[in-house]
């Protein structure tokens, strides 16, 4: 860390400090960023309120023009996002671009999508209070905060701030301090369309300022991370009663059935498991494969996994680990599981090369070694056989995690998805569901709650109001010290007609 004046418009004029980040494929410098303190942090939510206020006003047509302007330019500078994401995260190229593909998707469809979900509406009022007009809207919360991962620093943080903001509010972003650049041109094209005010802005530094975020009186706090992070935000965001949306890892597990596409099951699990270099909350880390097709099955995956390799270059399969230090969380869960029994059919010890980890997949791991109870984030994929689907299905919700699964199934696909317990399936794919912008996207158990995406996700960074309007004096006005004696017997017998037989 270093100590830098403070960067022009970032609002305080004294010496701050400054954080690097580096390119993990080679460690040269990327950029560097100011560490804002809780007071810079708070006089960003402050001028955020001001923001919100000027852009809930504009509408949903208003800020469905916006929002359309804003798509057009991420459209046009793919390119820039993609290099700037290569060279934060490490990931290959078009990765990066199929990330911003997404994302531009998901912006898309919540602009187009905001007013008819969120607009006030009519509802029926019920026979009891049919004197009464009732239509319910969905205001925003004025300031949202957004606490966003490295692994995925444009599509993650997206799902939250293109739907805050298409539901009116204004958002104050904390980009992780891994890809903290990604996150400052994501408020930098913003600001190019809408140049008024602040409407999107980003907070830079370390695990403290995101605290101070979460402390700053935001109307709500939007995480994305770790579950252990997960649970110090809310911890934090309990102290104002702020409301959070918390979306944590996963221990995702895709079940191979015996009438399965065993081709297509096994690209699935290997591109599930590898692609991004093992670490997307929602890649494949478990398998279970029926005990009768698993030869044919694992001699499929050893010879696709087998043949990838990770490198810095822009088509390689895969890139480095973007967090050094998970490197030994994988190579920890590695020798757990080889030190408990388990076998590894691709790969080994050998294939942990800082900052690269090789494709590894293990076979009969016991199901208490920890890479089979704990997120791995690393390109490590373990294959256990099961007696039937009933012994798959149990093996998958014994996680304490319940993000996401994938079933390959020819015939009852959707039945064994119905009986998973987690937020999300796909059957006969996987991962699609995240690319389905009208499907919410989240978890439950340590994978957290709250949905992102879909009808939920705009719903979820807009308060319900409710409002009733009296259209014709009731018939029996109960709510009056004027209502005599008589109002409550007869109101008794009418439900008595209605709901005592
Ligand atoms: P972390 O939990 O380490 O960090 C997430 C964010 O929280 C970062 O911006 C981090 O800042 C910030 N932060 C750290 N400490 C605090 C604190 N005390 N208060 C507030 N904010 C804090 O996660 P990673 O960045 O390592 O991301 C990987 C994790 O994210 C994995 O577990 C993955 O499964 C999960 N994830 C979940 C997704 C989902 O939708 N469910 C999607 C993508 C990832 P800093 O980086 O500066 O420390």
């Amino acid at each position: 860390m270093t100590q830098a004046k403070a960067q022009a418009g970032t609002g305080a004029e004294t010496p701050v400090s400054t954080f690097d980040s580096v390119d993990p494929r080679t460690g040269e410098l990327v950029g560097s960023h100011p560490v804002h303190d809780t007071e810079h942090v708070n006089a960003t939510v402050r001028r955020a309120g001001e923001a919100g206020a000027w852009w809930a006003a504009l509408g949903f047509s208003g800020r469905r023009k916006r929002l359309a302007e804003w798509r057009k330019l991420l459209v046009a500078r793919v390119d820039e996002f993609a290099d700037l994401m290569s060279a934060e995260t490490g990931k290959p190229a078009n990765d990066a671009r199929l990330e911003m593909v997404l994302a531009i998707d998901h912006l898309a469809w919540a602009a187009r999508k905001a007013q008819g979900v969120l607009g006030r509406r009519k509802v029926g009022a019920g026979m009891l209070m049919s004197n009464q007009s009732a239509t319910l809207a969905y205001p925003p919360f004025g300031v949202v905060g957004v606490i966003g991962p490295w692994n995925y620093p444009v599509f993650t943080p997206m799902g939250s701030i293109a739907y805050a903001l298409a539901a009116g509010n204004a958002v104050v972003f904390k980009p992780s301090e891994y890809t903290p650049g990604v996150g400052h041109l994501l408020a930098e094209t913003f600001a190019e369309v809408v140049t008024e005010q602040p409407v999107l802005q980003i907070v830079t530094g370390f695990g403290e300022t995101g605290a101070a975020l979460c402390r700053s009186g935001v109307g709500k706090l939007a995480f994305t991370g770790s579950t252990a992070t997960g649970r110090r935000v809310m911890a934090a965001c309990s102290e104002n009663l702020t409301p959070v949306l918390i979306e944590c890892g996963g221990k995702d597990p895709l079940i191979v059935d015996a009438d399965a596409d065993l081709e297509a099951a096994a690209d699935a699990a290997v591109w599930g498991g590898m692609a991004n270099a093992g670490q997307t909350c929602v890649g494949v880390e478990r398998v279970y494969v029926v005990e009768s097709v698993a030869d044919e099955f694992l001699a499929k995956v050893e010879a696709k996994a087998g043949a990838l390799r990770p490198g810095g270059e822009p088509n390689a399969d895969f890139g480095p680990m973007t967090m050094p230090s998970q490197v030994d969380v994988v190579a920890g869960q590695l020798q757990d599981a080889l030190d408990k029994g388990a076998r590894a059919l691709v790969g080994g010890t050998a294939s942990v090369r800082p900052p690269y980890v090789e494709p590894v997949v293990l076979v009969d791991v016991p199901e208490n070694s920890t890479a089979i109870t704990e997120e791995t984030f690393g390109p490590l994929l373990a294959v256990n056989r099961v007696a039937d689907i009933e012994d798959a299905i149990s093996r998958a919700n014994a996680s304490v995690y319940g993000l996401g699964a994938s079933v390959f199934s020819a015939k009852r696909g959707e039945q064994i998805a119905a009986r998973l317990r987690c937020g999300m399936v796909a059957v006969n794919g996987v991962i699609s569901f995240a690319g389905v912008p009208a499907l919410p996207f989240g978890g439950v158990g340590d994978s957290g709650f709250g949905r992102i995406h879909g009808e939920d996700g705009l719903r979820e960074f807009a308060r319900a109001q409710a409002v009733t309007r009296q259209r014709f004096a009731a018939p029996i006005n109960v709510t009056s010290f004027a209502r005599g004696d008589r109002a409550i017997p007869r109101l008794l017998k009418l439900v008595r007609t209605l709901y005592g037989r």
